[in-house]
Formats: structure tokens, C-alpha cells, sequence
């Protein structure tokens, strides 16, 4: 039960009687009911606050209202100290104790005796400090020259960093302090609790399921300075009192759940840090530069590799879960590979070199296999057998092999020379214990993961596979195995790019078709940048009527139109949808996929945690002739054949047939080109896009 109707907020004091004209450093309240403040109270004593308190706590019962009373001090001590005055950590059975021990008047209260007097079970030298009376206090420091406390300085709270600039409940008095407010106010609460039995729960010891909450508020939390004219402590209990009775039962609802058993805590200061991180792209990333035209696809690939910054989150896996994923960190090796010398082939080992001509050696008993050591020394002048892979047994450092041997007698005989180490491997000769193994960064291939075994690496940090989203747009389509109906197509281009990103090594996340319906488009990029890192789309991207994708992207304010200098493309649309980046493809599947390709792939890499990854090509001379003018970059559907790369018969852009005829891309520069069969081109195979 959270909800309130009435919210009065307190700014106690430990001061004396502060006279009929209202002034700072006295005790006010401010009660707000539907939302209107009254004036705020001036109390000139602690007497009269705690009759006003009851006549309040009175008034709401009877009015069945539930009231939510704030109170500017803390409702405990820092942990421990509870249960050395009371034998309870019960913070509730501390304020009775205070309650039993205090004196209070208008003119004067025992609050430094009684400090004086705790400190002295406790050595004498703290945890309370400052006197401010004249006559000296046995126990009671002055100041914090000779002060021991035997309890932590500040509770849990009061280390947070919105808590800062709070004051410790041990200074008695001087500036600010808070100690003499805490001793001389629970036990007014303490009363108060009595007197209304069961209808007052306190924040956060007690479930707030009572009519009357008792809540830790500091002002100071939010609010600056007064207006001029006011009194801080007046205007600040009125707002404090305003701002809890205007927000949401939601919201006031996650303010109190917090958990603070012994020392309680402050309204407001959040318990952990809410986990969020900064959006990892900026509003302008795909900004294009103002004034260019078509931009070059150079100067576009630029822009994205500057821009873009990694999204994909790390974790920890077992190498077993690792094929694919990408180190975060360098890994270096646990242990050396070798780990210790072993022989390379089935045979013989002995101690040193082996002169030229005939070498006869006795046999020594036993032998060493792989995972099977030899157990003892081998004499020096004899021989032991050894298989593949065994360590070496100590005496021995150089291995004959078993077909260039005679065995006969307990003897074995060969023909030398034998180089010293012969048939053995090092110890850490393919990597060293330490050695880096694998950068950060490095996409984890099957062998990778040989070697990070062989160097006794269980577990990697690496990132979560980055979410690629798959939306296809557009009136005329329809699903493969429905009836197309007449100016209808089957969706082509989603199943291609979600087996692209498949292939590319990221996470597909399939969204379905959306019509090109711009209520129905903003719903499903909704939903999407809830479930993916990144939107791919198609179609709709242009500036036409029915382009619901640039449309959408640009009301939200973070569209660039891109309109690259490459054939076969048209415009494609750039954005951030509630921070997720979108890539708006062209719907032509030959122009979607070569943009996946140039644009998409590095990108999506980027912000995977690879790094950029330029695709590898390889020049190799023509079978075709062509003709190019200058100004955009051309991408040729193109395959390997007896050396030399033929291309496709078309250019048109939606000749899917050419795409899969295909096994890469034939790339030709911006400028003019006269291309004749047998003149070099630069060939990128699809396998280079990691397909
Ligand atoms: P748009 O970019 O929406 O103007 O579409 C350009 C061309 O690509 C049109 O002929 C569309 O019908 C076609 N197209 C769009 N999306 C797809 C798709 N998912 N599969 C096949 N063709 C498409
Ligand atoms: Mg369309």
C-alpha cells in the first residue's frame, strides 16, 4: 500500500526554544492535502511539535487519510551501535532507549550528558563528539583531536555519492551537525509510535501497511538555496512536502523500496546504481558531410569506422560455448605448448649427440609413452623406448628413430650422426607459458580454439553476438508459400539477409513484413529496438511517397538520407530508433545486398567488437569488357573461372538470378575505366564477407 492523500515533511532541531517570531533553526512543517500546501508551521520547541504531530496524526486518522510524515534526521545509527546500547539490532528498540534517557524542556535538554554518558562505556573518547555547554563533560571530546569511535563514521547511506555534504549522527553540535536533532528526535517518535499504537509503520524498518508512514527525508538531497525573502527551513519543508505529494505512486513506490534493516536511509538516494549505461552511439553518427552531393563510398566507410563504437555487451563463456564469439581482452597462455619436452616419433631416446658411423647402446628398461611418463633416470650411454608425444625422461634429450634402428640383445644399433635434440620438441617452442595468445577483438575460429585449449585457457571473456534485426517493408509482398495475387512478389530479401547476418557471425533476429503503413512500421521498430542492436530494413528507404522508413527515421530526428556514389544502390536511410541504429536498405535485392555487403558488414563488425573488417579481394584479369564514366564506384556480380572473372550478363538490379549465379564482387574504382578482357580487376569472393 503506497498511496498517500496527505504528505507533511518536518525540519527538526535540537536547539532550545526559539522565541514567538518566526525564525531559522527553529522546528517547521508543511502539510500538503490535494496537492495545495498550507503555510508552513512555524513550532518554536520540541513540545509543541510533538502536540502539533499528534493533533495532525489525529486530524488524518479520523479523516481517513493516509499521511506520509517526512523527518529531517536519520531514524538510525551507523550499524552496531543498536545492539550495543539495546543487545538488538532493532533500530525501533534504540529509539525507546533514547525515549527512557532523555530530558527536554523549552530551556534546556541532557543531550550532551547523555553522549558523554554512552561514550564513557565505550572508553570515553567517542563515538559521540563536540560539547556545547561550558562546564566539561567526562567521555564527551570537544573536537576530533583525541576521538576513537568504535562504530563506522556514517551509515550505508551517507556514503552514497548523493549523499554527500550529509552530516554524521555522531557531531553533537556546531554547523549543520545532526547528532543532537537524532538524539532529541526519536524519542518523540518513539512517543508518538506509543500513542497511535498500530497506525504508524516506520520507513524502511517496518512495511508501510498502517495509516501513518514515518519517512526519512533531507531536503539538502534537492533542493539549492531558498528564494529571497524565505526562510530555508520554511520554503524547503513546503517544497520537499510538494514535490512527494506530485509524484506518481509508481514512482514514490520504487523511492521506497530499498532495503536498510539497522541504519534506515534517505528518501530519494538511490541503493544501487540503476543499470543503464550512456546511449553507445551519438545522436549525429551518421551524419554525412553538408554541401557534398553523392558521397564517395570511401568517404562513407570513413565516417561509419569513426563514428560507430562497440554495443554488444561482454560475458564470460567455457571455451565450449566460444566458436565465433569475440574477445574482449587478450588472452595469454596458462600454460606453454608444449608443456614439457616430449619426443616427436616412435623410437629410441638417449643422453647428447651421436657420432658418425655404427652406434651400439644398451637397452634400459621401460619406456615412455604419450600421458605415460618414465619413471626414473636414464644412465648416460643407454637408451629407453619412447612413443610419440611421451615427455622425455630425465637423461634423455635426443630421440632415434625406430625404422633406423636394429634391436637385438637389450642392445639397439644405428648409424650416426645424431644432432643433439634430434626428434624431440622443446618445451613452450609453439608458445610459452605468458605469451599472448590472441588479441582482443579476434573472432574465435575452430582453430583458435585448439590453441587456446593446448594453452589451458577454460574460459574467455568475449561479447554477447550482436542482434541484427530483419524488417522487410513494402505494399507489393508477400510471404513464400501465400498467393501472390497480382502486383504482389514474394518477399526476397529477408531470407537473405537474415542467412547474411547468419553467416556474417551475428545474431538474426527475424521481424517480419511490415505494408507500408507508417503506425504499423513505428510499432514493429518499437518492439525491435527493444529485442536487437541493430534494424536492418528494405525497401521504403528513398524520399518517395510510400518510403515510410526515411519518413519515420526523419521524424524522429536522427535520419540521414546517404546517397552514395555506388552502382547498384539508391539512397539508403540512416538513423537511431530509440538509440538503436537503423540501416534503411534499398528494397532492389541486388542493391540490398551489395550495400549489406560494403556498408553493412564493417559497420555491424564495429559495433560487435571485431574491429573493421576490410573484406579481402584479390587481382585477377578480366573475361569481360566494359565501359565506366567516372563518378560512382560499381559493384559487378562476378565469379572465378580458369583464373580470369567473368560477370554477370546483366547489370539490372533486380536480377536476383545474377546474385546467385555469382561468387563475389568484381570492385571498380570511382574514376573512368576502359576495361578489356585480360586487364587486371579487382575480384572480392563472397567468402571475404565471412559467407
Ligand atoms: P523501394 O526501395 O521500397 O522503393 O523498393 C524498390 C524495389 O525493390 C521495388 O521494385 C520493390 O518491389 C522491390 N522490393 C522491395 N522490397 C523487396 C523484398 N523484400 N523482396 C523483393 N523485392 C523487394
Ligand atoms: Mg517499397
Amino acid at each position: 500500500m503506497t498511496g498517500f492523500d496527505s504528505f507533511a515533511m518536518v525540519d527538526w532541531s535540537s536547539g532550545n526554544d526559539t522565541g514567538p517570531r518566526p525564525r531559522k533553526d527553529a522546528i517547521w512543517a508543511c502539510v500538503v492535502r490535494k496537492g495545495e500546501a498550507e503555510e508552513p508551521m512555524y513550532l518554536r520547541n520540541r513540545g509543541i511539535a510533538e502536540l502539533w504531530l499528534r493533533n495532525l496524526i489525529e486530524t488524518e486518522i479520523a479523516a481517513s487519510r493516509r499521511l506520509f510524515l517526512g523527518f529531517d534526521f536519520p531514524f538510525g545509527y551507523p550499524k552496531g551501535f543498536a545492539r550495543a546500547l539495546t543487545g538488538s539490532d532493532d533500530p525501533l528498540k534504540l529509539w525507546d532507549w533514547f525515549e527512557r534517557r532523555t530530558e527536554d524542556s523549552p530551556k534546556a535538554n541532557n543531550r550532551f550528558d547523555l553522549a558523554g554518558e554512552i561514550n564513557r562505556c565505550f572508553g570515553g573518547k567517542g563515538p559521540f563528539w563536540f560539547n556545547g555547554l561550558q562546564r566539561d563533560i567526562e567521555g564527551l571530546p570537544k573536537n576530533k583531536s583525541d576521538y576513537q569511535n568504535p562504530f563506522p563514521e556514517r551509515r550505508a547511506v551517507e556514503l552514497m555519492p548523493e549523499a554527500k555534504g550529509s552530516f554524521s549522527c555522531w557531531q553533537m553540535g556546531g554547523a549543520g551537525a545532526v547528532g543532537g536533532q537524532v538524539m532529541m528526535g526519536l524519542p518523540v517518535l518513539a512517543r508518538l509510535r506509543r500513542a497511535f499504537t498500530g497506525q504508524i509503520s516506520v520507513w524502511p524498518f517496518e512495511a508501510l501497511d498502517t495509516p501513518v508512514a514515518f519517512v526519512e527525508i533531507w531536503p539538502s538531497l534537492t533542493l539549492g538555496s531558498a528564494p529571497d525573502g524565505r526562510i530555508k527551513d520554511a520554503w524547503q519543508v513546503e517544497q520537499v512536502a510538494l514535490s512527494v505529494a506530485r509524484m506518481q505512486v509508481e514512482e514514490l513506490a520504487q523511492h521506497l523500496n530499498v532495503n536498510a534493516a539497522e541504519e534506515g536511509w534517505i528518501l530519494g538516494v538511490s541503493q544501487s546504481k540503476p543499470n543503464i549505461a550512456p546511449p553507445p552511439l551519438r545522436n549525429d553518427c551518421f551524419a554525412l558531410p553538408a554541401g557534398v552531393n553523392w558521397t564517395p563510398v570511401d568517404d562513407a566507410l570513413a565516417l561509419l569506422r569513426e563514428r560507430l563504437t562497440v554495443v554488444a555487451t561482454p560475458e564470460r563463456v567455457a571455451l565450449s560455448q566460444a566458436a565465433g564469439r569475440i574477445l574482449t581482452e587478450d588472452v595469454l597462455a596458462n600454460r606453454s605448448n608444449p608443456p614439457q619436452p616430449n619426443t616427436a616419433v616412435d623410437g629410441y631416446g638417449f643422453a647428447g649427440a651421436a657420432q658418425e658411423g655404427a652406434q651400439v647402446m644398451p637397452l634400459y628398461p621401460g619406456r615412455a609413452a604419450a600421458g605415460m611418463p618414465f619413471d626414473g633416470t636414464v644412465p648416460d650411454g643407454h637408451a629407453v623406448r619412447v612413443l610419440t608425444g611421451a615427455a622425455l625422461p630425465d637423461g634423455v634429450d635426443t630421440v632415434i628413430l625406430e625404422e633406423d634402428v636394429t634391436v637385438q640383445d637389450n642392445h639397439i644399433a644405428f648409424h650416426g650422426p645424431l644432432k643433439q635434440g634430434a626428434n624431440t620438441r622443446r618445451a613452450g617452442e609453439d608458445v610459452a607459458e605468458g605469451d599472448l595468445v590472441l588479441p582482443a577483438g579476434r573472432r574465435l575460429t575452430p582453430a583458435d580454439l585448439a590453441l587456446l585449449s593446448a594453452t589451458g585457457i577454460a574460459e574467455i571473456h568475449v561479447r554477447k553476438t550482436l542482434r541484427v534485426a530483419v524488417l522487410s517493408t513494402g505494399d507489393e509482398l508477400v510471404e513464400p508459400g501465400e498467393t501472390a495475387g497480382p502486383g504482389q512478389i514474394f518477399d526476397a530479401n529477408r531470407p537473405m539477409l537474415l542467412s547474411l547476418i547468419d553467416r556474417m557471425g551475428f545474431q538474426p533476429v527475424d521481424l517480419g513484413r511490415v505494408p507500408d503503413d507508417r503506425a504499423e512500421l513505428r510499432d514493429r521498430l518499437n518492439s525491435a529496438s527493444g529485442q536487437a542492436d541493430v534494424i536492418l530494413t528494405s525497401g521504403g528507404a528513398s524520399a518517395g511517397d510510400e518510403d515510410h522508413v526515411s519518413a519515420l527515421l526523419r521524424e524522429a530526428g536522427a535520419m540521414q538520407e546517404w546517397r552514395i556514389a555506388l552502382k547498384p544502390g539508391r539512397p539508403l536511410a540512416l538513423g537511431l530508433w530509440n538509440g538503436t541504429p537503423v540501416f534503411g536498405l534499398p528494397g532492389n535485392p541486388v542493391a540490398a545486398m551489395v550495400c549489406t555487403l560494403i556498408f553493412a558488414r564493417p559497420a555491424l563488425g564495429l559495433m560487435a567488437g571485431e574491429g573493421w573488417q576490410e573484406p579481402r579481394a584479390f587481382d585477377l584479369p578480366a573475361a569481360f569488357e566494359k565501359r565506366k564514366k567516372p563518378g560512382r564506384r560499381e559493384y559487378l556480380r562476378a565469379r572465378v573461372r580458369d583464373g580470369r572473372a567473368e560477370v554477370f550478363a546483366s547489370e539490372g538490379s533486380g536480377r536476383i538470378s545474377g546474385l546467385s549465379w555469382a561468387e563475389g564482387l568484381v570492385e571498380i574504382e570511382d574514376g573512368a575505366r576502359h576495361i578489356k578482357p585480360g586487364d587486371m580487376v579487382r575480384f572480392i569472393p563472397y567468402g571475404s564477407f565471412g559467407l
